[in-house]
This record gives structure tokens, sequence and C-alpha cells, in this order.
């Protein structure tokens, strides 16, 4: 096995409870955990997080949906499909009882169609724009249509209202209030229209480390009649984004989910003037020791981590053994001179002593991006 991944269960479920008590009793919170649980391994995470209590979980698309629902016993979870929606997708999604995110006529039309087929009402979210410019319908006219095609639908549902925030990391930022300003307006068009949405949300795991949207986010579902829904995603596993401006009231409360570990796999000495890795780019400039780890790029170890580029490193029995060259497509070379180590030891390549944010600041990104990168054999624990 070349690296395994130990997926803590206990800690995903703390981190989903503390979740709920920062974004408080009256909000729902939805467990997003898309792409694969964020490299997490969605048929380990989806399971734990209903068994804490989770009662909505987001999917990226019909087929991780349907993954989903195949994996969870428990048939009364909620799954929304966040990712857009393909027209094509409409028949599935009624047939494994997802909930798709739609925002324009066609979407509606598809799932009247699909939910008619299937003799089945179907329950779907509109999702508004205010400010990201990817998903969702613009407040006014074209929210106006979708409204009206709603309204003319005897087999969709619109049971939620939601939104995205750009920078809900950052307290009190101008785009936050213009997007809860343009959001309030949406729902004004909506209950205007006679729609009665059962859920309103928006906000993600920095919206509750920030907190101030909670409270808003609550007021205005209370003003709707319907109830406040939260979707928080990286959280769950144990990281948030840094919030500028203000202290984060959900971050302390988080441990890591994930640890990845590896093993030696050859153990060398090398005189001073050995050259190592691709490019000759580290050239030993006194007798080193060398442990060699049957993991590179292609497993989601960043070439970035290379010496002389983000210097990154590995911990072996505590210690840090820092990569020496090029990080090499399935192959990257660590530094243990004066170290114990032998063939066959662990490795942690992402854990206590080496974190996401870490691995994120060697090559430039954020932790997202860093954890849905990991390849290895998931194991719960
Ligand atoms: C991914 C996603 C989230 C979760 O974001 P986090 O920052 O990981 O909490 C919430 N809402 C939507 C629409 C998303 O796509």
């Amino acid at each position: 096995m070349k690296s395994w991944v130990e997926v803590s269960s206990a800690r995903l479920a703390e981190n989903f409870r503390a979740i709920r008590a920062v974004a408080g009793s009256s909000v729902e919170t939805l467990a997003v955990i898309k792409a694969d649980a964020y490299g997490h391994n969605a048929a380990i995470c989806a399971p734990v997080l209903v068994e804490a209590g989770a009662r909505w979980l987001g999917v990226g698309d019909v087929e991780e949906g349907a993954a989903v629902r195949a994996v969870l016993a428990h048939g009364g979870v909620r799954l929304l499909v966040m990712g857009g929606m393909e027209i094509a997708d409409a028949p599935a999604i009624v047939a494994h009882g997802l909930t798709p995110v739609v925002w324009t006529v066609e979407h509606v039309a598809a799932m009247e169609r699909a939910g008619r087929a299937a003799g089945s009402r179907v329950n779907v979210h509109l999702e508004i724009e205010t400010g990201m410019a990817r998903q969702g319908v613009a407040v006014g006219a074209d929210l106006a249509r979708v409204l009206d095609r709603l309204a003319k639908s005897r087999w969709v549902h619109c049971e939620g209202v939601m939104t995205h925030l750009c920078c809900a990391e950052v307290a009190g930022a101008a785009t936050t209030k213009a997007a809860k300003e343009r959001f309030a307006a949406a729902l004004e068009q909506v209950s205007a229209a006679g729609a009665k949405p059962e859920f309103v949300h928006l906000g993600n795991s920095s919206a509750v480390d920030e907190g101030s949207t909670m409270a808003w986010v609550r007021t205005r579902a209370k003003t709707a009649g319907a109830k406040a829904m939260v979707r928080t995603g990286v959280a769950l596993y144990g990281h948030c984004l840094p919030v500028e401006g203000a202290v984060g009231a959900l971050a302390p409360r988080l441990s890591p989910v994930m640890e990845w570990k590896t093993r030696v796999i050859g153990v060398r000495e090398i005189e001073a003037g050995t050259t190592v890795g691709y490019g000759a780019t580290f050239v030993a400039v006194h007798e080193m020791r060398l442990a060699l780890l049957p993991v590179g790029y292609a497993d989601g170890f960043r070439r970035a981590a290379s010496s002389g580029v983000g210097d990154g490193w590995v911990m072996i029995a505590g210690k840090k053994a820092a990569v020496v060259g090029r990080v090499s497509m399935s192959l990257t070379v660590v530094d243990v001179t004066g170290m114990a180590v032998s063939e066959g030891d662990e490795v942690v390549l992402l854990g206590d002593g080496v974190s996401a944010e870490e691995h994120a600041a060697w090559s430039g990104t954020i932790a997202y991006d860093v954890l849905c990168g990991v390849r290895g054999r998931f194991v719960r624990v």
C-alpha cells in the first residue's frame, strides 16, 4: 500500500456538533460532502454525519448524490445537489430522491417533466445571484420569470431559497452587505409571488465562524416564515479560512479529521556532492541520510513541496524530515540525517506537525485544494 488516509469518525462528528452549537439550534446545518467529502471519502463520512444528526447533506452532482444515497441506510436524509443542474439529469435526480438547486426556467421545466413522468412531486431550492456570477438568478425580471414558471408547476415545489456569499470570511465586507440586500429583495419578491419556501439559506463554514451572518439569516428566515439553514463544508473536516477583521468563534473548536500516512521504502547514505532527484536541483554539501517515500504529486503530495520551492516536510516519529530535491510523480526523498529511521517506518504526510494549511502555504493555495487532492486508501478510524 503506497499511502493511506485515516479518517477520524469521532472528530468528524465532534466538528459537526461544534458547528451546530455555534450556528444556533434554530439553524439547520447542512453538511457539505461534495468532491468526495473534500477528499475525505464520502462513503465513510456521510453515514458518520447522519449518525451525528445531519438531516441534510450537500453533494456536487447527481453521480455523487446517487452514490451517497446508496451507502445511507437512513432513507429520510435529504441530499441537495448544489453544483449546477444539467437538464438531462432531471430524471436521475427524481429517481435517486435528490433535491436540485435550480435557477432557470429551463431547470424548473425539466424538473416538472421528470416529476410528472415519475408521478412524484419534486422539491427544488432556488438559487439567487448576489455577487458570485456563477449560479443563481438575478432579482427582478429574471427572478419573476422563474417564479412564474414555478407557480405554474404542478409537480415542482420551491422548498428553499438560497444564495452563496463570495467573501464570508471577511468581517463587515461591503460585498456581503450588498449580497444580503439583494437576497432580502429576492425573498420579498418570492413572498410577493406567493411562494412559501420552508428553508432560507446562505453562508458556509466561514459565515458560521465570522458569526454576524447567522443572526441575519435567522431573522430573514423568520420573516419569510421559513427555517434558516447554513451549508458548511470545510469546517466539518476541521479547517476554516482565517477570518479577516474578527476572531473566529468556530475555528478554535475544530480538529482535523484526516491523517495521511505512508511508510519508508528505502534508506540510503549519500556523500557530499551527490545530487538528488530530477534536474539535480539539490546537491548535498555534507554527508546525509535520505529516506525514500512511495508517494509523489500523482498522489496529491504537491510538486511545490520540493526543496528550494515550497520547502515542504513530512513527520517521522514526531520529527520533521524535509523534502530533498524535486517531488516526483510517485516518489519523494526526505532528509533523515541523524534520525533513527529504517525501511518500513511510518511517515505522516499530512497530520500532526504538518497541517493542510502548511501544505497549502508550500504551493500558494488553500487547505480546501490540498485536502481534495489527497489520494490513498481510505480507512475509517
Ligand atoms: C462548497 C459549498 C459550501 C460549503 O463551503 P465551505 O466553505 O466549505 O463551508 C456552501 N455552499 C455552497 C453552494 C457550496 O458550493
